[in-house]
């Protein structure tokens, strides 16, 4: 029985580095060998125990990797030492929510989110991918691991907040919240055409960042009240399209307020307790706006449109990679991000198998 490390959930605030067994893949599974991964808001809910999941499980669900083995039935499309991801949603492609296109809700409510939430995750030297053939992406040449290991959840999530906002050409679009999910819906409209693109914050580098991603105009909300700054740019209207990235109450409401008669508020924020939509920001029900919410789409076709992006050099997601950990330090790493210090954005978590091969090489040049 081979063992491998992982970072594991024990309840909330505790997550330890532990020896597990490595997994074994069967039939249309594939198991592999993590190169990079890192940490998401949702984790950090899941540490402080404000979302539960299982005493016992590995966390993490944002993949890249290098494929160690396969189950049976997958020789045909992949190779053992392919590079590849896999999405944060893994649908299996052929339940009742699959084939009608929710596939992020594949079994039920929530149920594509597998990895790191009902079944072990992406903080490990190994990761079992369950529907492999509908899940694993091999990463263009070129490629490195830095430059998609926000494809998998943060900028499928971020696009997924104007897509389904059905953002058009010429189209305002406010964007509330730009930490990584937010900056990536507002690199997002930039991509489907918004002509005014407003990012709201209070954190002066994630404005700054906001305007390198595509924003042509940032409130920071501690300063000006956003709802009536955006309505002072859009003709007293509110925005077409309005996107929370936060998930809370407040953020929530003044998105409301900011959409337009018949506009729409694009959700992509993870909330808890009660969400309410005030009379007059709701238009007491008669507005004509659509609320919609999005979970991060998943599958390997998500994954090669997303990574044809990078390969063109469309987008660049590197500069929101601003840390690097080994996995060992997952505790230090967790402090890290969720305190929001040193300007991090985002942190690159690497198991130690995965730089066992670049120190191979470096002790070899070193003897020539
Ligand atoms: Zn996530
Ligand atoms: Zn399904």
């Amino acid at each position: 029985m081979e063992l491998m490390k992982a970072a594991v959930f024990r309840g909330p605030g505790i997550v330890q580095i532990e020896e597990r067994k490595k997994p074994i893949a069967r039939a249309g599974q594939a198991v592999i060998r993590i190169t990079t991964t890192t940490i998401c808001g949702t984790d950090v809910h899941i540490v402080k125990g404000e979302y539960p999941v299982k005493p016992g499980l590995i966390l993490g669900h944002e993949p890249v990797g290098i494929i160690d083995s396969l189950g049976e039935g997958l020789e045909d499309e992949y190779f053992v030492g392919q590079r590849v991801i896999a999405g944060a949603i893994t649908p299996c492609g052929q339940c009742f929510y699959c084939l009608n296109s929710a596939h992020s809700q594949c079994h039920g409510p929530l149920g594509g989110w597998r990895f790191g939430n009902t079944i072990d995750g992406a903080w490990a030297e190994y990761l079992l991918v369950p529907d492999a053939r509908a899940n694993l992406a091999p990463i263009p040449e070129g490629i490195t691991d830095e430059e998609v290991v926000l494809v998998p959840d943060i900028f499928s999530t971020g696009l997924s907040g104007v897509e389904s906002g059905r953002v058009r050409v010429g189209d305002s679009v406010a964007v509330f919240a730009q930490g990584p999910i937010g900056l990536c819906a507002t690199l997002g409209a930039k991509l489907r055409g918004a002509a005014l693109i407003i990012g709201v914050d209070s954190v002066p580098a994630r404005l700054e960042m906001a305007k390198r991603f595509g924003a042509n105009v940032v409130i920071n909300y501690r300063e000006h009240d956003p709802v009536a700054e955006i309505k002072k740019l859009t003709d007293g209207r509110g925005a077409d399209v309005t996107i929370e990235a936060l998930g809370q109450q407040a953020t929530f409401e003044s998105a409301l307020r900011a959409t337009r008669p018949g506009g729409t508020l694009s959700s992509l924020g993870v909330y808890s307790g009660k969400v309410a939509a005030p009379y007059d920001a709701f238009y007491a029900g008669l507005g004509d706006q659509t609320i919609v919410t999005t979970l991060c789409p998943g599958g390997k076709e998500r994954m090669r449109r997303l990574m044809a992006m990078v390969a063109t050099r469309r987008i660049d997601l590197t500069p929101l990679v601003t840390h690097h950990f080994g996995l060992d330090d997952i505790e230090e790493a967790l402090d890290l991000f969720s305190s929001q210090r040193d300007g991090v954005m985002k942190v690159a978590l690497k198991p130690a198998r995965a730089v066992e091969m670049p120190r191979v090489a470096a002790a070899v040049g070193a003897a020539d």
